[in-house]
């Protein structure tokens, strides 16, 4: 009975467009002790929401976010593949922000699930579903559910899928088979460390995300470090570096047609000078939002600068006078960089 619900769960999964399924025990993740130790040298950065007595607990073991857990179903929904961003202009934004806000388009989906669970078994059960939001470590989950396994990029990589999708966790109140986990397959490899070029990736599997340009142009709501702005190169909002240069990412998934926008977002120079409402407007849908207006501009700053075009400079005069103190402040520093450009 609870081999066949579970392969029914993991045909429905794929109906949904969910590419990869696997069930894991709520038991607590072995890695915990390493997450406490990465917290307590400081690499979270300003995350401080990690480091709450409450979000510690819970993230150290599922039961204290939801004690009738029995089992995890763990779910991957594809995004923009890497030669999808590719196709983006100027500016670059990670590839899977260039679609819907993932927030909006997963947890219908997830609620989907619950509901074809519940039909095959004839009642209701306890649930909690996440993608992204939840105070668990969802990636050591995914390993343990057989999803891949945690490459040295610190993403969960799979054999035929490569990295380029998102997580999502239904904590279930009944019990299913684990899966069996898939082993490390980075191997001697080291091209993400290499590659990374504000050197985040530190060589014993932790990233800095102090320095990391995800962190730094999304989860960073201050100043970004001034001897950091350079190598953040043209990246306004996350970064696929450390995938680009992933060699299982020649086997990533097509994406999902929510993260597939018939026209792919771009960010030019003049949305500098974007007010808050064509901001808001312009965002709506999109993961951007999440850095508001300050965030984004400050990172589009920071990228002219970076690029060093000379026609650019009307803008960043017209942004030195903005109401915001960070959009101000980078675009100063974007015209010092512009006009020092031989
Ligand atoms: S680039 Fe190499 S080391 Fe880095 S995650 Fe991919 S396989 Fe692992």
């Amino acid at each position: 009975m609870t081999a066949t619900l579970k392969q029914d769960i993991k045909d429905k999964a794929r109906q949904l467009g969910f590419i990869l399924a696997g069930v894991t025990s709520c038991t607590p993740p072995a890695h915990y002790p390493i997450f406490e130790e990465w917290l307590n040298k400081g690499f979270h950065g300003a995350m401080n929401y990690l480091v709450e007595e409450r979000s510690r607990t819970r993230r150290a073991d599922p039961r204290q976010i939801f004690p009738e857990c029995k089992s995890i179903l763990v779910l991957a929904l594809p995004y923009l593949n890497l030669e999808g961003r590719m196709q983006n202009a100027e500016f670059q934004i990670a590839a899977y922000a260039l679609g819907e806000d993932y927030h909006e388009v997963i947890p219908p989906r997830l609620k989907l699930m619950v509901e074809f669970i519940e039909e095959q078994i004839g009642y209701p059960i306890p649930n909690r579903y996440y993608t992204d939001t939840g105070p668990i470590l969802e990636r050591e989950l995914a390993q343990r559910a057989g999803l891949g396994w945690v490459g040295k990029n610190s993403m969960l990589i799979n054999p035929t899928a490569g990295s380029t999708f998102f997580l999502a966790e239904i904590l279930l109140g009944i019990e299913l088979e684990p899966d069996d986990p898939i082993t490390d397959h980075c191997g001697t490899c080291t091209r993400c460390i290499t590659a990374c070029p504000t050197q985040a990736i530190l060589p014993n599997r932790t990233l800095d995300a102090r320095r990391c340009i995800s962190y730094l142009t999304i989860e960073n709501k201050g100043d970004i470090p001034e001897e950091l702005r350079p190598p953040m190169q043209d990246w306004i909002f996350g970064c696929d570096i450390c995938q680009m240069v992933c060699p299982w990412n020649r086997f990533s998934a097509p994406p999902d047609s929510a993260f597939e926008p018939p026209t792919p977002l771009r960010i030019s120079a003049p949305d500098l000078t974007l007010s808050s409402v064509e901001f808001n407007r312009r965002f709506k849908r999109s993961p951007l939002k999440r850095a508001k207006r300050r965030g984004v501009l400050r990172n589009l700053a920071v990228a002219i600068g970076n690029s060093g075009n000379k026609t650019d400079l009307p803008i960043l005069e017209q942004a030195i006078q903005d109401d915001e103190p960070l959009v101000r402040e980078h675009a100063k520093w974007a015209r010092e960089k512009v006009r020092s450009k031989k």
